[in-house]
């Protein structure tokens, strides 16, 4: 029978390996950490009751992909949860914009914008699980919707900066810059509104939702297909070379394409690895929770109820601080997103003490402390934050690629998204998921369709795999 051996349970790893055991592959995860779930782990970080997600916290684009609908994750255990607000955006004086599931709620609040935002990407969410489709995958495709994606990336293909100027208040400039700076680039450059407008527009399609319990019940789920399929996973092993695996009929890599270059040696062919050595890590990030009697106190309201909170002031500032970051410099008043999860999923508080997630974008490889700096930011938009603090947890930069290899210099998203890797990553190959080891593939948020908790570049992944056995 055919088997598989997947290091990494990342949520790619994971989903490589629900795709090859529900394909009838003899599975066998391993896993360096003591508990499963890379990006999706969730846990008691503060005070007894209160559930952290120690990373990702919500999932726009793992609602409803290919590989949601191959595997019934809900059967396993696995419910969305959704705030009333999807995420806000808060400025001085109590101001703020917030973003709905309606384009025309949204809109509705953006005075004189709302137009601008209808017109923006009320065409978009009509054609979004088609654009979705051709859009979470790689790039060098053939569209299934070639249209739909053709009109994607007219509105997409800009920067940040060129589509904000189709607005003019500081509410809707700043609702899209807080979209527009998870890419994690100079808001000026080519392409890097493509991941903003994805979210922006997935908002309004399928929320930001919470998974119920926290974001470790993706994993918990996954773990229980595989189980259910007769495969295993062993936590607690690290790889550190191809050879300790022994001869799998296939090796699916949820790691950092550097990482590859390690543990294969010489067996990877030489073009590869010069490729995987020049891939790029993008700038990192600097992770507080907070214990939080009472939530947090915001002068503008809606965001009291929003599940997602951009902290950092108008478009201006937020395109000056990722500006900063880019150049290697930290901004005294960083980019923080701020996730309330207990607001669609009660039961991750204590009463009335509730996890606050909270990260700033930080330069690659930073070594300071940016707790004072988040703490500022929050409390300049919610006076009286400080007061409710109970408790904190801290995880640095540096202890983010700590805590998962695949952070590199504390990279979350596994890899800058510059232009050229946002369309060829990890390399330019027509199968991106090839490690050029035969039966040896890569399935880490550093191939299509990159990061976030989808599973997606584990089932392109493995079913790639699954084509070359079919083939050998
Ligand atoms: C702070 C933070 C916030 C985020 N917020 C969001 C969000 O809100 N929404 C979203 O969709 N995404 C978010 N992300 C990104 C998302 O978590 C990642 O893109 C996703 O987890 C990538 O999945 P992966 O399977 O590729 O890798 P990972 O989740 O990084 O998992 C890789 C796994 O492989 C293991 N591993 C690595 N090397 C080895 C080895 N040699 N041997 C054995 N095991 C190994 C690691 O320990 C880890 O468990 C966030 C990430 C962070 C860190």
């Amino acid at each position: 029978m055919t088997d598989a051996v997947v290091v990494g349970s990342g949520p790619n790893g994971l989903a490589a390996a629900v795709t090859l055991a529900t394909a009838g592959v003899t599975v066998r995860v391993l896993e360096a950490a003591d508990t499963i779930g890379g990006g999706v782990r969730s846990s008691e970080l503060t005070v007894p009751g209160l559930l952290h997600d120690e990373c990702s916290g919500f999932h726009p684009l793992a609602v409803d992909t290919a590989f949601s609908r191959s595997v019934d994750l809900a059967a396993h255990g696995l419910t969305w949860r959704w705030p009333e607000v999807q995420y806000s955006h808060p400025l001085d004086g109590g101001r703020g914009a917030a973003a709905f599931r309606s384009v025309d709620d949204t809109a509705d609040g953006l005075g004189v914008d709302g137009q601008a935002w209808r017109r923006l990407f009320g065409p978009l969410v009509d054609r979004f699980d088609r654009i979705a489709e051709d859009f979470l995958q790689p790039m060098l495709h053939v569209p299934s919707n070639p249209f739909a994606l053709a009109r994607f990336g007219l509105r997409a293909a800009p920067s940040v900066q060129l589509l904000a100027s189709r607005m003019s208040t500081p509410e809707a400039r700043a609702l899209w810059a807080g979209a527009g700076a998870h890419a994690m680039r100079p808001f000026g450059q080519p392409l890097s509104a493509a991941i903003g407008a994805a979210l922006a527009t997935a908002a309004h399609r399928y929320g930001w939702p919470v998974a119920e319990g926290g974001s470790q019940a993706i994993a918990t789920a996954m773990r229980s297909v595989i189980e259910a399929h007769g495969g295993t996973i062993e936590t607690g092993v690290r790889v550190e070379s191809l050879d300790e695996l022994g001869t799998p009929d296939l090796t699916v890599l949820d790691v950092a394409p550097g990482a590859v270059v390690r543990m294969a040696g010489k067996r990877l062919p030489a073009r590869v690895a010069r490729a995987y050595r020049r891939y790029r890590h993008g700038p990192g990030a600097f992770k507080v929770e907070y214990a939080v009697v009472g939530g947090v106190p915001w002068s503008h309201e809606p965001t009291r109820r929003a599940g997602t909170v951009h902290v950092i002031g108008d478009f201006e500032e937020t395109a000056a601080a990722e500006q900063a970051v880019h150049r290697g410099r930290m901004p005294e008043r960083p980019f923080v997103l701020l996730g309330q999860q207990s607001l669609a999923d009660p039961g991750r508080a204590n009463g009335d003490v509730h996890p606050i997630y909270a990260y700033a974008h930080t330069p690659h490889g930073w070594t300071g402390d940016a707790t004072e700096a988040i703490t500022g930011q929050v409390e300049r938009f919610a006076p009286g934050f400080r007061d409710r603090i109970v408790a904190t947890h801290v995880r640095s930069t540096t202890d983010m690629s700590v805590h998962n290899p695949n952070y590199v210099g504390g990279d979350i998203v596994t890899g800058a998204n510059t232009p050229w890797q946002l369309v060829f990553r990890p390399r330019v190959a027509l199968d991106p998921y090839a490690t050029g080891i035969p039966g040896v593939y890569l399935c880490s948020a550093a191939t299509p369709p990159g990061a976030g908790a989808h599973g997606m570049c584990g089932f392109h992944a493995a079913r790639s795999a699954l084509d070359w056995l079919g083939r050998r």
